[in-house]
């Protein structure tokens, strides 16, 4: 099973991919959580993104195509995959397109987890108060507006894009954890 999830900044993609990858034995491919490594041990590509992500933008496609395309290539993803926060943009999503074309692999689900964006605050004010102090530098109020309104402008065409491709799954992610994850694997059929 290959999957892609879709949603808003604390829309819950991080935990269902985690919740998802585990029932199904698939690997979570999350780019977001890869380049907060890389932040953290202070790579070459982790002083490359440090600020950009402290301020919510995006981090250029080639680091996270790049990251993506050695990630797929590895034996974990034999199973199949979750992509927990790629594609964020078209260009990303047709080198996805691309990439997947070249293993002669497809994907079968894009999951939208619909939100409603006046809740999404209290959502990740709860989990910045869950989290140690560092976990996640970019889970303030002024980077959580900044990254809404990059998904607004640059990730949300990705609903259409994938709606064009027959792919696209809506999912209401307001609902409790647990039920989110039924309604998705309801949606998938597994
Ligand atoms: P996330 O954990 O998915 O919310 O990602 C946290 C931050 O990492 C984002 O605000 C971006 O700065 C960066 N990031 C994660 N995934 C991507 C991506 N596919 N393209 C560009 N930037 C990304």
């Amino acid at each position: 099973m290959r999957l892609v999830l879709l949603g808003l900044p604390g829309a819950g993609k991080g935990t269902q991919a985690q919740t998802l990858a585990q029932a199904h034995n698939l690997s979570q491919l999350s780019t977001g959580d890869m380049l907060r490594a890389a932040v953290a041990a202070d790579t070459e590509i982790g002083r490359e993104v440090k600020d950009i992500m402290a301020r919510g933008d995006l981090v250029p496609d080639r680091l996270v195509i790049d990251i993506i395309g050695d990630h797929m290539s590895s034996p974990a993803c034999a199973n199949g995959f979750i992509l927990d926060g790629f594609p964020r943009n078209v260009p990303q999503a047709e080198a996805l397109d691309k990439m997947l074309e070249e293993k002669g692999i497809e994907l079968d689900a894009v999951l939208e987890l619909v939100v409603d964006t006046d809740i999404l605050g209290d959502r990740i004010n709860s989990r910045i108060a869950a989290q140690p102090d560092s976990a996640r530098s970019d889970d303030t109020e002024t980077t959580l507006i900044q990254r809404i309104k990059v998904y607004q402008e640059q990730t949300a065409e990705l609903v259409t894009y994938y709606e064009a491709k027959g792919l696209l799954k809506r999912v209401d992610g307001m609902q409790e954890i647990g039920s989110v994850t039924q309604q998705i694997e309801a949606v998938l059929g597994v």
